[in-house]
C-alpha cells in the first residue's frame, strides 16, 4: 500500500489504524530525535510509556508490547536512556511472544485533503481522548495520571514545539484542578475547543476539515442547549456522547494491517 493512497472513510468514526499510526510515528519518528532521553524528558517518556501500557485499548498483539516495554523500562535503573535501546524494545528484538506494535502510518479518520494537513497531530488528540475515556473505564486512581502524560509528552518531545508552548502556557494553571476521571475528559474536550477556537482560519487548517466548537449539533444535537439566547454546552450529555464516542467498542477496526 502506498501512503498516499485515499482511504474513505466515515467522518463521525474512530479508527484504530490511527492511533496505531500515533504509536508508530510518536514511539519510532519522534521520539527517535531524541538519541539520549534523560531527566524530565526521561520521566515524561515512563508516564507516558505507563499510561499506554495501562489504558491503550489495542488489539492483544500491541498491548502486549506496549505491555512489554513499560516492564523494561521500569527496570531501567540509569539515569539516562538510549533511544536506540528503547527502539530494540519497540521492536521486540527479544522475540517477546504475541507482541508487535506495527510499522509505518496508515491514516484513515486523520487524513487530510492534502499531505501537510491533519495525520500526526489529529491522531495525538484522538489518543488522548481515548485515554481519558479508557482510564474512566478502567476505574483509574489518579484523575490527572493521562492529562499530566499528555502535559509532559507534549512538552519533552512534541515536534512542533510552537504547539507546545502554546498548549503548556493553556494547560498550567488549569489541569491542576482536575479532581475526577470524567472532569479529565470534559477538560481535554474543553482544552481541544480552546485550540480549535484559536487555529480556526489559520493556514493550518485543512479547508475540507474545518475547525468547529466540537461535537457538531448533527454529531451530538443533545450536547448543545440555549439559556438565555445564549448557546450552552450540556456537560451530563457530553459526558454521555465522549465516553461513547471514544470508547473502545465504537472503535473501528477499517484498514490495519
Ligand atoms: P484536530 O483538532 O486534530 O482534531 C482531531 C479530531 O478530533 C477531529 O477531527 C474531531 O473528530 C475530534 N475533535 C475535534 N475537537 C474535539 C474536541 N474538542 N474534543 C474531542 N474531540 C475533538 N496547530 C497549530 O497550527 N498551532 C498550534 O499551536 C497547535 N497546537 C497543538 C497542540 C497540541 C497538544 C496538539 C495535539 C496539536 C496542536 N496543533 C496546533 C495541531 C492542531 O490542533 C490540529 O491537530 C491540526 O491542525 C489538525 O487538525 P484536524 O482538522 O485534524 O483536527
Amino acid at each position: 500500500t502506498t501512503e498516499d493512497q485515499w482511504r474513505p472513510f466515515n467522518r463521525s468514526g474512530v479508527y484504530m489504524a490511527d492511533l496505531e499510526s500515533t504509536l508508530h510515528y510518536s514511539l519510532r519518528l519522534e521520539l527517535a530525535a531524541h538519541p539520549v532521553i534523560k531527566g524530565e524528558a526521561l520521566s515524561a517518556l515512563q508516564r507516558y510509556i505507563s499510561v499506554l501500557a495501562k489504558y491503550f485499548p489495542g488489539r492483544p498483539v500491541v498491548r502486549n508490547l506496549l505491555k512489554s516495554v513499560d516492564t523494561w523500562l521500569k527496570g531501567q535503573n540509569d539515569t539516562e536512556l538510549s533511544y536506540s535501546s528503547l527502539r530494540d524494545a519497540l521492536d521486540n528484538t527479544a522475540e517477546v511472544p504475541d507482541a508487535a506494535l506495527p510499522d509505518g502510518v496508515r491514516w484513515v479518520g486523520c487524513q487530510g485533503s492534502k499531505p501537510h494537513f491533519r495525520r500526526y497531530p489529529c491522531g495525538m488528540w484522538i489518543l488522548f481522548h481515548v485515554l481519558t475515556v479508557q482510564a474512566e473505564e478502567a476505574a483509574g486512581k489518579d484523575p490527572q495520571e493521562v492529562l499530566q502524560a499528555m502535559r509532559s509528552y507534549v512538552h519533552s518531545f512534541f515536534g512542533c514545539r510552537p504547539c507546545a508552548t502554546h498548549f503548556e502556557n493553556m494547560v498550567k494553571d488549569s489541569m491542576s484542578h482536575v479532581g475526577t476521571l470524567s472532569t479529565a475528559m470534559l477538560w481535554l474536550w474543553s482544552s481541544h475547543n480552546h485550540v480549535n477556537n484559536r487555529l480556526a482560519g489559520a493556514l493550518s487548517e485543512d479547508p475540507h476539515f474545518p475547525k468547529i466548537q466540537w461535537p457538531s449539533p448533527e454529531l451530538c444535537p443533545s450536547c448543545h442547549g440555549v439559556k438565555n439566547g445564549e448557546h450552552t454546552w450540556n456537560q451530563e450529555e457530553l459526558l454521555t456522547f465522549l465516553r461513547s464516542h471514544f470508547s473502545s467498542e465504537h472503535l473501528l477496526s477499517d484498514y490495519l494491517e
